[in-house]
């Protein structure tokens, strides 16, 4: 069993990264620290405001620097949601996602799929394989059924003129 990450003490944070073949530095520090803290998603742009909370001088680009070499050196992930923008998160036990296709929100659930790498093309070498599961949060669930009734009488009312249209 995994510990909890947000549980993770300073040198287990460095040890972390130097086991990641990654220099300690402050901002990855605290990139880590932040991702640690919640187990949670975060935007480049939060993961910047929350570092910015103890670290007031922190630049954009050195927080878009630390993600990089972070997510090249396998300790974090991105999760590609498609509202959201990129989204990173620590690296834990394999998950899947679950994205709320009208607002974005990621997030983890269990789903049991094996991929067989070997029937995989052999012209890129695959580094993992991801699964994303699509659908609506529950409180999208509520505004949703009135725009696809709307969808399905425009879709209807369209057939019948083209019925007419036949005639
Ligand atoms: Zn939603
Ligand atoms: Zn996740």
């Amino acid at each position: 069993m995994t510990a909890d990450p947000s549980e993770v003490p300073e040198p287990e944070m460095r040890k972390l990264l130097t086991s990641h073949g990654l220099r300690v530095t402050q901002q990855r520090l605290s990139v880590v620290r932040v991702l640690a803290s919640d187990r949670c998603h975060f935007s480049a742009e939060t993961l910047l405001e929350r570092v910015r909370k103890a670290h007031q001088t922190t630049c954009r680009a050195s927080i878009y620097n630390s993600l990089r070499s972070l997510v090249e050196a396998g300790l974090i992930r991105e999760v590609a949601a498609k509202l959201g923008g990129t989204l990173y998160e620590l690296k834990r036990d394999d998950h899947a996602h679950l994205i709320c296709d009208h607002c974005g929100e990621v997030s983890d659930i269990e789903l049991d799929f094996t991929v067989n790498y070997e029937s995989l093309p052999t012209t890129i070498e695959v580094r993992s394989v991801e699964a994303i599961a699509h659908g609506s949060c529950k409180k999208c669930l509520t505004l949703v059924p009135k725009k696809a009734q709307k969808a399905k009488k425009t879709k209807n009312r369209q057939k019948n003129q083209q019925k007419i249209l036949v005639l």
